[in-house]
């Protein structure tokens, strides 16, 4: 197998992205649950070996922390080619994406993240590269301008997004591959913690990696976050091993909740509860009143909330359900008096 040759073409680097790429799976067989996505990579995978073509472009669709570029750079590895990585807002222009393109090699893969981020000037310059692996430049100007039209290399192009509705019709056309990830189940995510604690060399009961898997909001870069902090916090207050109850310490410490919401996502539902009335209010109204980037939270912290169904989206806008009011503790309908008391940690 040929080591695989990373080029980043952005400036990633910190402690999370070195994280996940200490624990990323290298091969297809390692990557854990997404079942049906595995068994239609092997079977593209297994025909570009066969008939000796590059794959073709795909797409990867899902909240962040599900997977993508754990896909996007497995599939390199199976193939024994290389992967040059960048993302769509490093790539400003279209000379921005020259070098990834002329240093393709054949059958290698070019990775834009948040490809939906992309400006529109670098998605047309992209369209031919993707077609005909040839891109056109234009040389000189006004009158004298030519165009030079330069072969490339056949590449495949994996694109990643959290927001597959951005992305252009043309862009998406463009893609012969689409695969939607979804989130994990607890026995998946308890694998990844039970594996992930190995590769730490941190001892974990197996009760302990299912903690830490309840609470990581379907989401592995989540569980591997949790396992971390969980690690550091035994490396300190314990024996440097993983049991159930320092699971549960360290994770009521870090303010994650029996259902893995840690404090932003609380913030969220107390800032729609108490300050919009349960709702309907719009995401920029929300964003605003929290501080923070509208983008964060459509991306980060209202999918999952949407998939546990304590919030809905409404034409109207975001809306609290009762699921919402109990998880806070607060009554769902102010005259009848419930109250869904109880503690979120222990
Ligand atoms: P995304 O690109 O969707 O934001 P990543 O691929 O970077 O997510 O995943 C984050 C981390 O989660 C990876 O480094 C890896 O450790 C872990 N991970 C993601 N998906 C899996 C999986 N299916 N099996 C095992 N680990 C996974």
């Amino acid at each position: 197998m040929a080591r695989q040759a990373i080029v980043q073409g952005d400036a990633a680097g910190d402690d999370e992205k070195r994280r996940d790429a200490a624990l990323r799976p290298r091969l297809l067989r390692e990557v854990i649950g997404q079942a049906s996505v595995k068994q239609r990579l092997e079977i593209l995978l297994k025909a570009a070996k066969k008939l000796r073509e590059p794959l073709s472009h795909m797409i990867f669709d899902g909240p962040p922390g599900l997977g993508k570029t754990t896909f996007a750079t497995v599939l390199p590895n199976e193939l024994g080619t290389t992967i040059q990585m960048t993302s769509g807002p490093a790539l400003t222009n279209p000379k921005d994406l020259l070098p990834f393109l002329t240093n393709a090699a054949e059958g290698s893969i070019l990775f834009i993240d948040e490809i939906h981020r992309m400006p529109r000037v670098v998605e047309e310059f992209i369209y031919p590269a993707m077609e005909d692996f040839r891109i056109d430049i234009v040389l000189g100007e006004g009158i004298n301008a030519r165009t030079l039209s330069m072969p490339l290399k056949r590449f495949t192009l994996i694109g990643a997004t959290t927001r597959s509705g951005m992305l252009s019709g043309p862009m998406r056309d463009r893609f012969k591959i689409h695969e939607h990830l979804d989130y994990y189940t607890v026995e998946e995510l308890a694998q990844i913690v039970t594996i992930n604690a190995a590769k730490l060399k941190t001892p974990i009961a197996a009760d302990a990696a299912q903690e830490i898997a309840q609470r990581s909001r379907g989401t592995p870069r989540i569980a591997n976050s949790r396992l971390w902090w969980t690690r550091s916090y035994s490396a300190s207050e314990h024996d440097g091993t993983i049991d159930l109850t320092t699971a549960r310490a360290a994770l009521t410490m870090a303010e994650v909740d029996l259902q893995g919401l840690d404090k932003q996502d609380r913030r969220y539902l107390d800032t729609l509860i108490s300050v919009f009335e349960g709702g309907p209010t719009g995401v920029e109204a929300l964003a605003a009143t929290m501080n923070l980037a509208s983008d964060t939270l459509s991306d980060e912290i209202e999918p999952y909330l949407l998939r546990e169904q304590m919030i809905v989206r409404t034409p109207r806008g975001r809306m609290a359900t009762q699921k919402a009011y109990l998880h806070l503790g607060k009554p769902y309908q102010p005259k009848d008096g419930e109250s869904g008391q109880g503690s979120l940690f222990e």
